[in-house]
Order: C-alpha cells, then sequence, then structure tokens
C-alpha cells in the first residue's frame, strides 16, 4: 500500500509531491523578514535548530499572530519566509528554502490527466495571471522564472498562463517528480479498511492509506438553469466559437469573464455583458476600479469603466454593451436572447452568435464514495482562522496545519479547496500534511 495518492497535478498537488518525496522548509540564517516578532523568534528558532529546518511542531509558533491576504496561518509563515515584505513593495531575498532529506520520504502517486501544472495548461489562451511572476515560483532551490525566462524584467510582469504552465512543468521535472506522475483521470475512489483505493481510467487502481485531494475549484462550471444552456453555441467556459462568430453575450461579472469578455473584444468581436447587480459591486469594478488599477490591470481597469455605461462603445479593438443589473432568462436556437432587467421591470432581446455564461466555479468531488461527500456536505466550513476571513470560498473544512479534513481522517484538501487561490499561499499547505501523513504511516508500520 503507497502512502498517499495525490489527485491533480497543478501548483498544490505538485507541491504535496514535493513535500512527500522528502523536501523540506529551512529558514535561511541572517535573512530579513518584515515582522520583527517572527524575526526575534527565528533567531531563537536557530538556537534549537540551527540548520533552519521547519518542523511541523515549529509551525503553529512561528505563525501565530501573522496577519495577510490568506487566513491560514501556515500559508501565511511560510509565504512571509518566501516573499518577506513583498505586500509593502519591498523586494528582498527569499528566506525560505527548500532542502531534500531522501529518509522523508514518502511513496505516492500524483494522478493528473493535465501534465504537470495542472490547471495551468487547461485555461483559456487569453489568460494571464493577475499576479506578477514571482507570486507563481515555488521555493528555492527551484529554479526561478527569471532563470526559466532569462530575463528578471519580464519575470515581474503578469504572465501568460502558457509561461506558469511551461514553467511548472519544468520545476517538476527538476525535482523528479515526474516519477510521480500518472497522466490518468480518477474515476472513483473507494475507502475501506484505513485505506483508499483509486481507480483510474486508464491504469489499474493503487491502494494508499491517505488521500490527498488538489483538484483546484475550477473542475464544474455554475450553470444558470436558463432554457436553451444545452445549444451548441452556449459555453460555460471561454471557448473559441466555431465558425465566423461575430458577436458574443458575456454572463457574469467574475475574473473568468473579464478574460473572456477582453479576449473577444481583442478579436475585434461585440461583447454584450450580462451581470447581475450594479457595477460597483462586481468583481471587476471592485478590484480594478480604481486609478490604481490603470497600469498594471490596464485592460481589466478599462473595462471596469466601460461597465458603469449602458452605451454601446468601441473597446480594446471590439464593440462593448453593458447591460448591468441584468439577468439571462432564455436562449433561442437561433442565438435569440431574452434578458431581463428586474429594477427597469424591462425584458431585452439581444441576438448573437455565442454565449459565455461564466457564472462561476466550483470542485468537481463526485469521484469520492457517498459516504465520505455526504460526511463532508454535514460540515459547515468555517472561513475564519484567527479572526481573519478567507480570501475565497472554503469548499472542505481543514485543519488548517495539517489540512486533514475534519470531516474524514486521513482526507487531505490543499489550495483552493481550503479557501486560498493564491498560488503564493496554496503551494506551503503540504508541508504539515506530509508530516501527518506520515505519522499514519509511522502508527500502521508499528
Ligand atoms: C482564470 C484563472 C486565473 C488565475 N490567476 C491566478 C493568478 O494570477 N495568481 C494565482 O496565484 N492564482 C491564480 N488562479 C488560481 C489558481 O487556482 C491557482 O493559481 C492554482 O492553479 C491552484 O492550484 P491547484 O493545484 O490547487 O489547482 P489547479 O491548478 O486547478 O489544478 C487542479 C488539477 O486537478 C486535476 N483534477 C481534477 N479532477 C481530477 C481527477 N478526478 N483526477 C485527476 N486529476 C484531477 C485537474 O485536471 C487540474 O489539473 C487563477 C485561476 C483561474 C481559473
Amino acid at each position: 500500500m503507497l502512502d498517499a495518492v495525490i489527485i491533480g497535478a497543478g501548483p498544490s498537488g505538485l507541491a504535496a509531491s514535493l513535500s512527500l518525496s522528502g523536501w523540506r522548509p529551512h529558514y535561511v540564517a541572517n535573512c530579513t523578514v518584515e515582522s520583527d516578532v517572527l524575526e526575534q523568534k527565528l533567531q531563537k528558532h536557530l538556537e534549537s535548530s540551527p540548520d533552519g529546518l521547519i518542523t511541523d511542531s515549529d509551525i503553529p509558533d512561528l505563525a501565530k499572530g501573522l496577519r495577510g491576504r490568506s487566513n491560514n496561518p501556515q500559508a501565511l509563515l511560510f509565504d512571509a519566509l518566501q516573499h518577506p515584505g513583498v505586500d509593502l513593495g519591498w523586494s528582498s531575498p527569499s528566506c525560505l528554502e527548500l532542502r531534500h532529506d531522501p529518509s522523508a520520504a514518502l511513496t505516492h502517486v500524483l494522478v493528473d490527466p493535465n501534465p504537470p501544472g495542472g490547471s495551468w495548461h487547461a485555461m483559456h489562451e487569453a489568460t494571464n495571471t493577475l499576479s506578477p511572476g514571482p507570486w507563481m515560483e515555488f521555493p528555492a532551490p527551484a529554479p526561478s522564472l527569471a532563470a526559466h525566462l532569462g530575463s528578471a524584467e519580464a519575470a515581474a510582469e503578469r504572465q501568460p498562463r502558457s509561461t506558469v504552465a511551461q514553467y511548472l512543468e519544468m520545476v517538476a521535472g527538476w525535482f523528479g517528480l515526474t516519477a510521480h506522475y500518472r497522466s490518468d483521470r480518477v474515476s472513483s475512489v473507494t475507502y475501506w479498511d484505513d485505506g483508499w483505493t483509486v481507480a483510474m481510467a486508464g491504469s489499474p487502481p493503487v491502494r494508499a492509506r491517505s488521500l490527498v485531494l488538489a483538484v483546484g475549484a475550477s473542475g464544474k462550471p455554475r450553470r444558470l438553469g436558463v432554457e436553451g444552456e444545452d445549444l451548441p453555441f452556449v459555453a460555460h467556459r471561454c471557448v473559441e466559437p466555431e465558425g465566423n462568430a461575430s458577436s458574443v453575450l458575456v454572463v457574469g461579472a467574475g475574473l473568468s469573464a473579464a478574460d473572456c469578455i477582453v479576449h473577444h473584444l481583442n478579436k475585434g468581436r461585440k461583447v454584450v455583458h450580462a451581470f447581475r447587480g450594479e457595477v460597483s459591486a462586481t468583481k471587476i469594478a471592485s478590484k480594478f476600479g480604481g486609478q490604481g488599477a490603470a497600469g498594471f490591470y490596464s485592460e481589466y481597469h478599462s473595462l471596469s469603466r466601460a461597465m458603469a455605461h449602458s452605451d454601446s462603445t468601441n473597446l480594446l479593438g471590439g464593440q462593448y454593451e453593458a447591460l448591468q443589473n441584468s439577468e439571462l432568462r432564455a436562449i433561442g436556437s437561433d442565438g435569440t436572447c431574452r434578458v431581463e432587467l428586474p429594477r427597469e421591470q424591462l425584458s431585452r432581446e439581444v441576438r448573437v452568435d455565442a454565449v459565455a455564461v461564466l457564472v462561476g466555479m466550483e470542485p468537481d468531488l463526485q469521484f469520492l464514495p457517498d459516504e465520505v461527500l455526504a460526511a463532508l456536505k454535514e460540515q459547515k466550513p468555517i472561513d475564519v482562522h484567527d479572526g481573519v476571513t478567507s480570501t475565497h470560498p472554503v469548499f472542505v473544512e481543514v485543519d488548517p496545519f495539517s489540512c486533514e479534513a475534519a470531516a474524514w481522517p486521513g482526507l487531505y484538501a490543499l489550495g483552493p479547496l481550503r479557501g486560498d487561490n493564491f498560488m503564493r499561499f496554496a503551494i506551503h499547505d503540504a508541508h504539515g500534511a506530509a508530516a501527518a501523513i506520515a505519522a499514519r504511516a509511522i502508527t500502521e508500520d508499528s
């Protein structure tokens, strides 16, 4: 029996495979972090652990009191080490280094139909990161993005999704994680006698003591449940429409919708944009509407401005029209869409060649056994740790350090599943998980 099966080879799954391969986090001596309190604790830590190794039992104390853009203390600690002061504009060297301890390696496989890098191989080609490049990097000794691109200036920018995908694949190869990788999709999982049997679409099943869910949060697009939603020109991800489509209705006002709108406008198309609520309440406007976003996020900023006007306007190479406070009610087979504007008590018909319904995603965990899904549903996911609210939805409630599901021992949920979408934070989850998985293995062997 293996120690673990990791489902998903995106950033979270790769980080889990790294930890399970025995790569362990170390504080680099004499390196400055942002928090003075943390700095003092780290100096004291070096007295008992001169090589700087941070074990799972050190993490809660070192992380205590840290605040930042995650509600997870473990993620905050390692982010504070990897990117000291980054939210204050510092560009200081990383104080975090992974070092290999082959004796800590655990047996595992990493399963994903996508190549190592996960969803970054599958996103729409037009997707650019929100984050500057260095936030998408693994800690040293992983090669930096600057080394990968051959230029620090290029690495500091937002990155096309293909660059992130190539970088992550290169990191997986560099650390030898491809030896654990299986190109396959997990079709079902059963739990029996303290172990998981994981069935895959294209290879024989494997059995493991622990199951690590690293499937991300974009497995299942949400649907509106309106008439015509299954018509062939209606998509629930941003896709290139068939034929010579010149007009697209995009529904939703999150980041996927924004990327899709920008893509179609750049192709010279007409985009009709329907979204619920006031412009100011949308993610696009609240994140990118301010003048501060005009430089780094210029396309989202221009879009957020245009969303506030109802007239059709030239934007980013195409024609754009916003239907704010609106709801798509039906899609006809000829492309005529009925959109209601409840506030004005109006109904409008718009005729388009394609429709993109981009109203959110959720994880697809249907491969789990019914009893596990039922236990996960019964939990009331908490999104506040230590007074800090999660930045993203929490789908699986976990212990903040081991990432073990509160509802099912031996089941671990990483990154977006436990409420942290940003790669910068998600890649640190697995240190605690690896320690917990090792402890389960030792208990069983003894
Ligand atoms: C459009 C978009 C833009 C984003 N931009 C940023 C950004 O700029 N910065 C940032 O930090 N984050 C960004 N994110 C968030 C993103 O979630 C994280 O960067 C990161 O990819 C999360 O890593 P993950 O490994 O947890 O999940 P993912 O990268 O989503 O990988 C999950 C993997 O699990 C696999 N999987 C699912 N089900 C199965 C199964 N049954 N069997 C086998 N494998 C399975 C999938 O194939 C997928 O490859 C963005 C996300 C999206 C959708």
